[in-house]
């Protein structure tokens, strides 16, 4: 077995053993969770796409919402809410206010390239401001998001298992459209789990394994720098994503800085954007952020971050560990959308990150001008 054959299988130990309790204790710790206390809510968007083929090959379905769907929910949040830039909920946080509970902020998480062809537009429609977290490595396809590389290699390639000795022990069923969903789930999963170096091997493993047989990618996935100018320009915020979307609390102190400060600095000085939130790539079940990473965002210059976690923004939460409301293509339906939101929005979670971040992590107003 080769060095680096030996090292992913150490990792895949623990990390696959890690993934496997995340995913199975998911439903309890939501039940366990719920201490009632109001704010407001900041939505979580990823994808706003009406192609099959993007929401099967490129993204997962469940983070897509169809541009109707969209335009829809945004008329119902012009009808009963008041949609306002997450900035002003941020200094509502910094000041220890209240913030108006009918305040919604709305969000989109990675940079992928619908977000200024059909929900930018839709936004305008509405004049409705929205922040864009964008995950900086990959602007314009410089490089392609992992987790898109991985799901577009087994959901393209013609063989129908593979084999990844270093990480399963068996091979991995791809016969069926379901079994090859499952397989993204597996490996993504498990690769949130990974330091950032593990992370670069199991996903080079998996692709290798897929191939031959990958179809090339027709469709450009990321947002480019002048749709990102335009953007601002017209009253949208970006905000950073780190550069490659690692699980930041696996990373090294210097490969971390990189990841925070190196995504303000690239939108700054490369793009020409002003940029003062960041949002914790990966997530929900995952622990994503914690006071370290948080200590790092603030060090870095930004004056708040989102999380992935559920649950309202309001009095007593750190600026810099936001609960969002996530909208998936689950929850489509007026009805479940209304009631989604109406659910995060006054139910909070049990959650050690955000209790560590409150705690341990930077104090209220820190960031801004504080980069070293
Ligand atoms: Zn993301």
């Amino acid at each position: 077995m080769s060095g680096k054959r030996k090292r992913v299988s150490q990792l895949t130990a623990t990390a696959w053993g890690a993934a496997r309790g995340a995913w199975t204790s998911a439903y309890a710790s939501r039940l366990v969770a719920g201490v009632r206390g109001g704010g407001c809510a900041v939505l979580r968007y990823h994808s706003v796409n009406d192609d099959p083929v993007w929401a099967r090959d490129y993204v997962s379905p469940k983070i897509v919402v169809r541009p109707e769907e969209f335009d829809a929910q945004l008329a119902y949040l012009g009808e009963r809410h008041t949609v306002v830039p997450l900035s002003q909920i941020v200094s509502a946080m910094v000041a220890g206010r209240v913030p108006d509970p009918r305040w919604v902020a709305i969000t989109f998480d990675d940079g992928y390239e619908d977000n200024y062809r059909l929900a930018y537009r839709l936004l305008r429609k509405h004049n409705m401001p929205a922040t864009f977290y964008v995950t900086t490595g990959c602007v314009a396809d410089a490089e392609i998001l992992w987790t898109v590389r991985i799901r577009f290699a087994l959901m393209t390639t013609t063989r129908t298992e593979i084999l990844c000795p270093s990480i399963t022990p068996g091979p991995m069923d791809l016969s069926s459209p379901d079994a090859r969903e499952r397989a993204v789930q597996c490996f993504t999963g498990l690769v949130k789990h990974c330091s950032q170096a593990e992370a670069d091997d199991v996903i080079a493993e998996i692709l290798d394994a897929c191939l031959p047989g990958c179809g090339p990618m027709s469709q450009r996935v990321m947002m480019n720098p002048d749709e990102l100018r335009e953007m601002e320009r017209n009253g949208m915020a970006i905000g950073g994503h780190s550069v490659h979307h690692y699980n930041l609390p696996l990373l090294e102190d210097g490969a971390l800085r990189d990841e925070v400060l190196g995504a303000k600095s690239f939108l700054e000085d490369r793009i020409g954007l002003h940029v003062e939130h960041f949002a914790y790539p990966n997530g929900r079940k995952d622990r994503h952020c914690d006071a370290r990473v948080a200590t790092e965002i603030a060090r870095s210059g930004y004056i708040s971050a989102s999380t992935s976690i559920s649950g309202p923004a309001g009095p007593g939460h750190s600026p810099f560990g936001i609960p969002r409301v996530g909208v998936s293509a689950r929850r489509v339906d007026m009805r479940s959308f209304a009631a989604n939101l109406q659910h995060g929005r006054l139910t909070r979670p049990h959650s050690p990150s955000l209790a560590d971040i409150e705690r341990n992590g930077p104090p209220r107003g820190a960031g801004g001008n504080e980069v070293a």
